[in-house]
């Protein structure tokens, strides 16, 4: 199972809408494209399912994990311009399902904010790299996602109880998936990912080579899909949604 090519974005997004596990998901994979979409006036919003509970290398006392990653992940997300960053509550990390109760937070997420565009983690696993974005959560986040986009959201009889208007998402850009064809050029907002990433201390800190190793996976996507040597890119699967 793999996803159909990439369509051509929309050109006019002007909200878009950033679903992920972990903190540090959105980061990892996708940074450098929120910086460049922030600069160019789109509003970006983070939600964040759980504080990442399960994360950390070190002996930091378990229950100050969440407490210090969702700072990380704030401060992450003002290295890009983000502003706008909200937890799920009651979630943790390791053992999220794509059940109806995520999706209908999801869904009161979408019906809140309005995104032209939601990015999220890819629903599909892929075999050619078994750990890093297969983590379960993932794929959990993405499918829940996915399900809150069609037909949760846009269907005016599904959840009503939460008091808000339908709302119709038109495009999905899916991180970590199997064969991402879609390029974003990040060499400009590169430094900005770079901050985003060290702001996780808990996660970073004992990459002693963590430029060095964006940089050639970076790369890496840029080259093989097309780009000029020296570029860095970051790559997505992009789907209409409407
Ligand atoms: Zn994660």
């Amino acid at each position: 199972m793999t996803f159909p090519p990439s369509v051509t974005p929309i050109s006019d997004a002007q909200r878009v809408l950033c679903v992920f596990a972990h903190p540090d998901d959105v980061d990892f994979g996708s940074a450098g494209t929120v910086a460049s979409w922030v600069a160019a006036g789109i509003e970006v919003s983070y939600v964040l399912v759980t504080r990442g509970d399960a994360g950390g290398f070190d002996q930091t006392p378990r229950d100050q994990m969440p407490v210090l990653r969702e700072a990380e992940q704030r401060a992450a997300a003002a290295a890009v311009g983000v502003t706008r960053v909200e937890f799920l509550e009651g979630y943790f990390d390791g053992s999220v399902t794509p059940s109806l109760e995520l999706r209908k937070e999801i869904v009161a997420a979408i019906r809140r904010y309005r995104p032209d565009r939601i990015l999220t983690s890819s629903p599909l696993r892929r075999w050619d790299r078994f750990a890093g974005p297969n983590h379960p959560d993932h794929l959990a986040v993405g499918e829940a996602t996915t399900c809150a986009i069609y037909p949760d959201a846009r269907n005016e009889f599904a959840h009503m109880d939460l008091g808000l208007d339908p709302w119709v998402v038109r495009e999905v850009w899916y991180s970590g998936g199997p064969n991402p064809d879609h390029a974003v050029d990040i060499t400009d907002s590169y430094d900005r990912k770079l901050a985003a990433l060290r702001a996780h201390a808990t996660q970073t800190t004992h990459m002693a080579e963590l430029d060095k190793f964006m940089r050639e996976r970076l790369g890496e996507t840029a080259r093989n899909l097309g780009l000029p040597d020296g570029r860095l890119a970051e790559a997505f699967t992009v789907l209409r949604t409407e």
